[in-house]
């Protein structure tokens, strides 16, 4: 089943208020592409300037926490991104899985939360450079989504996202072999825990995802949009990712 493609930029811990003069111009690519979704996921902070600039633009966090208020210092409810206008959030990013230590029942958790709240859930999933040459990329995947894949989630309301961890930020990807082989795989996985939901929710293959590369890995069976870090920060790189969807 084709499914609408989304195109997610991730700014992790860069932007400014000054970046997001960026946005017009990832708008206007958006606008260009009617058919693909967009959305820019900057630093919570960034969020409510972001959708004041673009209130056409979807806007994401990076985290939430999984409870909705409390003693938690430094951390984001999903009340407090929906207020700030955001419409979806990305949990379990490689980068939080490791420098935060959150385990798969947290991300799921949060992605619980998430839902819950109304805002679509972006699960991060993804193997690491060890795992991946020891023969176990889809079986830690599996597993990933196993422990982090909120049952109720749908296509509406859940999105997945491989990032190998090894191609993040790295300028490497895996051949278009090995990601159409992940991403059969997370589908059969997604149809094996959400039945039918499955097969609409959508997975993005995320990992150094550039201009030059967009069409190819875009145009893999099940790919259906992409997650972007580096290359989604200017519009002039970012734009043609969309162009590409
Ligand atoms: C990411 O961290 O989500 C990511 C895909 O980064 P990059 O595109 O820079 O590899």
């Amino acid at each position: 089943m084709a499914l609408r493609k989304l195109v997610a930029g991730n700014w992790k811990m860069n932007g400014s208020l000054a970046a997001l003069s960026e946005l017009a111009g990832i708008v206007e690519a958006a606008q260009a592409r009617p058919d693909v979704d967009v959305a820019i996921c900057p630093p919570a902070t960034l969020i409510a300037p972001a959708v004041a600039a673009q209130p056409g633009l979807a806007i994401g966090g990076q985290d939430c926490h999984a409870n909705a208020s409390g003693a938690h210092t430094g951390c984001v409810s999903v009340t407090l991104l929906k207020e700030a206008g955001a419409s979806c959030v990305i949990v379990g990013h490689s980068e939080r899985r490791a420098d935060q230590h959150e385990t798969d029942a947290e991300v799921q958790a949060k992605a619980q939360a998430a839902i819950a709240g109304g805002l679509k859930a972006i699960v991060c999933v993804g193997e690491t450079e060890a795992q991946r040459d020891a023969g176990q990329a889809v079986a830690i995947v599996e597993g990933q989504l196993d422990g982090s894949a909120p049952r109720e989630g749908t296509g509406e309301t859940l999105v997945v996202a491989y990032e190998p961890v090894w191609a993040i930020g790295t300028g490497r990807t895996p051949t278009v072999g090995d990601v159409a082989e992940m991403h059969a795989a997370i589908r059969a996985k997604l149809v094996a825990l959400l039945g039918a939901e499955g097969a609409k929710v959508r997975i993005l293959y995320g990992g150094s995802v550039k201009a030059s590369n967009a069409a190819e890995l875009l145009s893999v069976p099940d790919v259906d949009g992409a997650l972007v870090g580096g290359a989604s920060l200017k519009a002039v790189d970012f734009g043609p990712i969309i162009a590409a969807a």
